[in-house]
């Protein structure tokens, strides 16, 4: 019997009872209740035992052992599941965790993942192992060193080759890999509460329905190149040269473009609300007491317009998940790092690690066995855990609030507080619906009994310290009888959207559970204006299609109007939402189901919006409407033109040209507009239109590097072959471990790091200076960011620092505190290199505290277009003037838009197949975009 078990067994069921025995629970006063039922006997004499997953000595030593054979045998990924398992269950105190990492530390360097192996050895020797084990280990890592040559002196060699990348998302067209044709028909399911969605073939549908019927998409994929593509980051470049301010008239173009996916402004169209920071302001927080709090656009939002991008309040993991996800960031672990005490989770890194260390895994890890029971029957313990992500503190210092909110509420009031709705604050998380009078008294008083079993493994864990006060415990475990009841009704299923080990483009991999204050206040439609998706555990709303000022502006809860009938759907909602039936347009005017909705859909006059009661858009185009005397034909040329562009950016990016994503993100909108002016509703092409944008907008958002930045990394790992060439990557969406591989294979002297700011700036003058959130108000973060990161990583490291718009063309390793010159006048930082903490770099970093912004270097605009003329004399004119160059510098910002034409004189072109000849030639369509149409599958 399970300890939660026990404690419901021994519970009696006066202490529920005083909890539901009211009649009204809306009414109840709950606090009263609580402290009522805490404060009696019945439930202080019930105990609940510790069961932490134990370490498991033996277990880990048979793991160990098999990981060892399996390495033996050259079966490395089984090899290091073993090492895996063994790491988990070794006591921290056994020799064995110090001979797993010994051992997991040559499976990863045979799997060339040099840095893990590195980080595993310098584990091993941190631990007790016999002396002559030691020596063998420090051996081991001076080769290791060695084969990825950095000095053995320092982490990182003197010579750091790094190219910044970060991600704009808008001006980063796509990604998405078109190998799997099957893939296509499937939709993403971005997990709506509860994880439901749809299944249908979006693609496949809105081929259809232009008119390509009866062509499989794998035929449609023949047509194209087909390079097995991804997509991109773009433009990330050359931040640098973009920082000038003599750059004026490029930059708010620039800027405006830039899409950041770290939650910044730039992410949405105007500026953040005010009120709820996760949403964009073109969203007003509207109450009404039927339907809680919703939002409703207080302008025009157009097709593909961000409207809320948000981080948890809190998440869990699925129990399933604990032995290869990380427990705090929900990542796979490729080489995991265990709980020192119990063997129930593991972390990505050390990071994540000390994160729930200092937070809610001490709370949690003495009771991971019995969490680990409730997890898998229930499905998560995202109740509990919004309780350890914060200490008893911070809720006895919300005492006050909490109780107004649950006054409100109980008195059904007509508005609710409208507070500032931040996504890291408990009262928001408070302040949802848990709709008490709806329930059953048996789930009411289930839901009791497991607040109360919580309080008492947060008594055990020590969390009310070591005389807990009456007035706390019931306190938490009140709260904790929301969080259970507002559970099914507002909190999200977290499922991936990414790229396999296979390269192939998936839409799901649920690991947990995650509550979203600003985003759990969108109410249901079953013809919702808005996907939502998730990257990592932040969730992205976009609009599918037209909102016009006024509208409510809501997602789907998994329920949609043309997968299921209307009782089936109001039934479904009713079961799992609590909420009266539903009222979307959908359901009110019992739309059809989409195979249903007979084409051709019904018109109107986009002008006085008289309907028009005329079969075919042909016979419509030859009327006028009888009413305002419109001339339909230029309306419906124009809609059969906007189609026509849709149609080929949809063929476009399904054969496999995945840079044309954002502007077919684009046609798509504009047809939409036009339909949504012309067509009364329900009308299939404009709803089909909002699912493929759907789709899109989750490829859309996968970044990658793209040719043009690959270019620039091959050809400097071309010619410093003896040399680190690091790649860091400040984006935390970035699919590493994709490209990853590949390279590391062709050149070994790649290395690719995801940097994270505040680590990267430790040591640097500027250590504390991101507490000032400068960075988060600066109009021009990317390019900030960018110029802080390289001065830092310059003094820190010393080497030379790399834009990713270059291609290098001879080595650079003669070159010692120097910068790349435009002109006379101008330096750029397009190109740096220095050593270690030289004082040029110290005045950046000064500067840069001092003013606050920085435009540091001047860069001026130069004629990169002759660099991609394709007139012969032109282009040898170029090469000729680079001929004493150590690289050129393109511009990428710039020239973002001009691919380099691989099979032209254009001067780009032919120092591209002489200096990155592995991606030149993975080129099948013979063009290097700024966007990603990569093949990397065939390096
Ligand atoms: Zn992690
Ligand atoms: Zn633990
Ligand atoms: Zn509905
Ligand atoms: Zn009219």
């Amino acid at each position: 019997m399970g300890a939660y078990a026990k404690f419901r067994r021994d519970l009696p069921t006066s202490v529920t009872q005083a909890i539901v025995g009211n009649s009204d629970p809306e009414s109840a006063d709950l606090w009263v209740s609580f402290r009522e039922a805490v404060g009696s006997a019945g439930f202080r004499r019930t105990t609940v035992a510790t069961s932490r997953l134990e370490k498991d000595l033996a277990a880990a030593e048979k793991h160990r052992k098999q990981g060892v054979e399996a390495f033996e045998n050259g079966k490395y990924s089984e090899a290091l599941s073993h090492h895996n398992a063994a790491v988990r269950l070794s006591p921290v105190s056994s020799i064995t965790l110090g001979l797993t990492y010994a051992n997991r530390s040559a499976v990863l360097f045979m799997q060339n993942n040099g840095k893990m192996s590195i980080a595993d050895m310098d584990r091993a020797l941190s631990l007790s192992l016999p002396e002559q084990m030691k020596d063998m280990i420090m051996n081991r890592r001076q080769r290791c060193q060695a084969a990825l040559k950095i000095d053995s002196g320092s982490s990182w060699s003197r010579w750091l080759l790094s190219m910044i990348t970060s991600t704009s998302r808008q001006a980063g067209k796509l990604r998405r890999k078109v190998r799997n044709p099957d893939l296509m028909t499937s939709t993403p399911k971005s997990g709506s509460p509860r994880g439901a969605g749809s299944k249908e073939g979006n693609s496949q549908h809105l081929l259809s329905s232009l008119g390509m019927e009866n062509r499989r998409i794998s035929e449609v994929l023949k047509d194209g190149p087909m390079p097995s593509a991804l997509h991109d980051t773009a433009t990330a470049t050359d931040f640098g040269t973009m920082s000038s301010s003599h750059e004026g008239h490029h930059q708010p173009h620039m800027l405006s473009d830039d899409i950041c996916l770290d939650g910044t402004d730039s992410l949405f169209t105007g500026r953040r609300n005010a009120v709820i920071p996760a949403a964009a302001e073109a969203l007003t927080m509207h109450y009404a007491p039927d339907k809680g709090r919703f939002y409703v656009a207080n302008r025009d939002i157009e097709p593909g317009e961000f409207v809320l991008n948000e981080k948890p309040y809190a998440s869990a993991l699925y129990a399933s998940l604990w032995e290869t996800h990380c427990q705090t960031c929900m990542r796979p672990a490729m080489a995991p790092l265990p709980c020192d005490s119990c063997a129930a989770v593991v972390f990505c890194s050390s990071n994540c690690k000390d994160v729930a260390k200092a937070t809610f895994h001490t709370i949690e890890c003495p009771h991971m066995g019995d969490l680990a029971e409730f997890a898998v029957r229930d499905g998560s313990i995202l109740p509990l855990r919004m309780m350890t992500r914060k200490n008893l503190e911070y809720f006895r210092s919300r005492l006050d609030a909490l109780h107004r909110i649950d006054k409100q509420r109980n008195k059904s009031v007509m508005s609710m507080p409208l507070m500032h709705v931040n996504s890291d604050e408990y009262l928001n998380v408070f302040n949802l619906l848990p709709h008490l009078g709806l329930r059953e008294k048996y789930a009411l008083s289930n839901a009791a009994a497991l607040a109360l079993f919580f309080t008492k493994c947060l008594v055990s864990s020590g969390y009310f310290g070591a005389t807990p006060k009456l007035e706390d415990t019931a306190m938490i475990s009140r709260l904790m009888f929301h969080n259970l009841m507002a559970f099914e009704c507002n909190y999200f299923t977290l499922s991936q959207s990414g790229i396999t080990e296979d390269h192939a483009y998936v839409d799901l991999d649920e690991r947990g559970m995650a509550v979203f204050c600003g985003a759990s206040m969108f109410n249901h439609s079953c013809n919702p204006n808005v996907t939502h998706y998730f990257l990592e555990d932040n969730i992205f709303c976009r609009a599918n299609g037209v909102i016009a000022k006024g509208q409510e502006v809501n997602i789907s809860y998994g329920q949609y109007f043309h997968l299921a009938d209307r009782e089936y759907r109001r039934s479904h909602l009713k079961e799992s939402y609590y909420f009266y039936p539903c009222s979307c347009d959908a359901c009110e005017e019992n739309w059809p189901l989409m195979e249903d909705i007979v084409p051709p859909a019904r018109y109107q006059c986009p002008k006085c919006k008289l309907s028009i009661e005329l079969e075919s858009l042909e016979e419509i185009s030859t009327k006028s409407c009888s009413k305002c005397n419109t001339s339909f034909q230029p309306y419906v040329e124009a809609l059969q033109q906007l189609k026509r562009d849709a149609e080929n950016f949809v063929t476009e990016v399904h054969s496999g040209k995945l840079k044309r994503i954002s502007d077919a993100i684009v046609a798509l909108g504009n047809y939409q507009k036009a339909l949504w002016s012309m067509s009364l509703r329900p009308n299939a092409d404009y709803i089909m239109l909002g699912s493929v944008l759907g789709e899109f907008f989750v490829m859309e958002s996968l970044p990658m590097l793209s040719p043009k930045q690959l270019c620039a990394v091959e050809s400097a790992a071309l010619h410093h072959s003896n040399r680190p060439v690091v790649v860091a990557v400040n984006n935390e969406f970035l699919q590493l471990p994709f490209f990853v591989d590949i390279w590391s294979e062709i050149y070994p002297n790649i290395a690719f790091t995801r940097l994270e700011i505040q680590n990267w700036l430790n040591g640097t003058v500027l250590e504390s200076w991101l507490s000032k959130h400068l960075l988060d108000s600066s109009g021009y973060k990317t390019i900030h960011t960018s110029d802080v990161l390289r001065y830092a990583t310059l003094f820190k490291y010393g080497g030379l620092y790399l834009d990713t718009d270059v291609i290098v063309i001879k080595s650079m390793t003669d070159l010692v505190n120097a910068l790349g010159i435009e002109s006379n006048d101008l330096i750029n930082g397009a190109v740096m290199a220095f050593v270690k903490h030289h004082p040029v770099m110290k005045c950046c970093l000064m500067d840069i505290l001092s003013k606050c912004v920085c435009a540091f270097y001047p860069v001026h605009y130069t004629e990169w277009p002759r660099l991609i003329h394709s007139d012969v004399d032109i282009s040898a004119k170029a090469l000729k003037e680079t001929e004493e160059s150590y690289l050129v510098h393109y511009w990428g910002r710039l020239s973002v838009d001009e691919a380099i034409q691989l099979n032209t004189p254009q001067a780009l072109a032919l120092l591209a197949r002489k200096h990155c000849p592995k991606v030149s030639a993975a080129m099948t369509d013979g063009k290097l975009w700024g966007f990603n149409v990569l093949p990397v599958g065939q390096f």
